[in-house]
């Protein structure tokens, strides 16, 4: 695309957009719906996708499990592969399984290995509520004390973001008392973009783990967890991978790890070789990828929507097309914001297009944001409202248009007016 986003129309870009016509794969609230990176939109293929599970449930009952190209002892296998491009890893080290926080926890029982002198996790001060109450608890879990053990990473006075120079210093300053840094790819509150690679490199440095919570990250920005060598990370899909409420979240492992036995590690059926799980052996034979991970038999409906939003974004060219897109509607975006909103408006998102994803955390200036948020829900201006201040809005490029950005910004002046 060499339409220029700093002078053309909506409309203009509109007409430019290779991914126009993905609006079409999905089914949109009435109004603007800027709220992808809480709930992704529904995508019209998922209710064939679910249909089909359930009329092979209907007609083959529990032989559904071991039948066809669709078994459902292996259906989690059916979005390996995507789920892999879309994070930038191999298949042996990507799995889709739980939830975000199980996922969490599971991994830190592998990868948080605490000993006397190196007991520590870096997380952030602000960090998801979920992610915070799993570190403390795993800390509390293995007999330490967060008050010794937990190390959090705050915005500089007066900022909103984090500095690279902050993160990699305080990562060096803890050093070999540092057993783990787990942190999130793209802050959910600002929409910061962290910088993967270097974390991962200052972790490994001094000796730590390295985690990533890329709830926010999946499906926005690009990702290349293999060859930043990050240990693990993890994500829920019903954010930017639009697999539905409660959708099956995903794993990583780096390929280093996925085939150590020594690692501690919760056990279940479904970790366990396929060819004799069901002779129901009580000898673990752990499979030789991620996938020994697993606990439990996946949930098939929510993966079967997730495959129809995967293939959606396989068909849009993978997150490189998409992000493309985004990039110019986050400039739009920019500069309808400026044009319009200057002095009434604040962006806490970084500026720089490295450091930010689709997500833009707009602060109503001299304070009043949760009316003006109600009368944007109001108006079908879907976004959502984080506290203390923020209203959250996300252009998704699959699904939202440039005059969706000018739809926005318009009602938000009016309401403002
Ligand atoms: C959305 C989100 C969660 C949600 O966790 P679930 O286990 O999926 O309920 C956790 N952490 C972060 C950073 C998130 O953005």
């Amino acid at each position: 695309m060499s339409i220029d986003a700093s002078t053309a129309t909506a409309a203009e870009l509109d007409a430019a957009d290779p991914l126009a016509e993905f609006r079409n794969y999905f089914e949109l609230p009435e109004g603007v719906y800027f709220v992808g990176n809480s709930l992704g939109a529904l995508p019209r293929a998922a209710r064939d996708f679910v249909t089909t599970e359930f009329d092979r449930w209907s007609t083959l009952g529990v032989e559904g499990h071991m039948t066809g190209d669709l078994a459902w002892v292996s259906y989690h296998d059916l979005v390996t592969d995507q789920l892999a491009r879309i994070v930038g890893g191999h298949a042996d080290e990507v799995v889709a399984m739980n939830g975000l926080t199980v996922n969490l926890h599971l991994l830190m029982v592998s990868f948080y290995r605490p000993t006397a002198e190196r007991h520590k996790i870096l997380i952030e001060g602000h960090a998801f509520p979920s992610d915070h109450f799993a570190v403390e608890s795993q800390i509390r879990q293995r007999g330490f004390d967060p008050e010794q053990s937990l190390v959090l990473i705050e915005p500089r006075e007066g900022e909103d973001a984090l500095r690279t120079e902050d993160i990699l210093a305080t990562i060096a300053e803890h050093g070999d008392e540092l057993a783990l840094v787990m942190l999130p790819g793209v802050q959910y509150y600002t929409g910061q973009v962290l910088p993967m690679a270097e974390i991962a490199a200052a972790g490994h440095a001094v000796g730590a783990m390295v985690g990533l919570d890329l709830a926010h990250a999946v499906g926005n920005v690009e990702l290349e967890l293999h060859e930043w060598g990050v240990d693990f990370a993890a994500w829920c899909s019903y954010k930017y991978l639009n697999s539905g409420p409660g959708g099956v979240a995903g794993a990583f492992v780096h390929r280093r790890h996925v085939n150590d036995q020594t690692l501690p590690k919760f056990l279940g059926w479904w970790g366990t070789n396929p060819s004799t799980r069901f002779e129901m052996a009580t000898e673990f034979d752990a499979i030789p990828t991620v996938e020994s991970w697993q606990l439990t038999n996946a949930p098939v409906l929510s993966m079967a929507a997730l495959r129809a939003s995967l293939d959606i974004i396989d068909r849009a060219g993978g997150v490189a097309t998409m992000r493309a897109k985004s990039e110019l509607q986050i400039a739009y975006f920019d500069r309808r914001l400026a044009e319009t909103m200057t002095g009434r408006i604040r962006n806490l998102t970084p500026q720089l297009m490295t450091e930010r994803g689709c997500q833009f955390a707009l602060q109503v200036i001299g304070g009043g944001g949760k009316d003006v948020f109600d009368q944007l829900i109001e108006a079908h201006m879907h976004c959502d409202w984080r506290e203390p201040d923020v209203i959250r809005v996300a252009p998704v490029p699959l699904y939202n248009s440039f005059a969706d950005i000018d739809n926005f910004v318009e009602t938000l002046d009016r309401i403002m007016s």
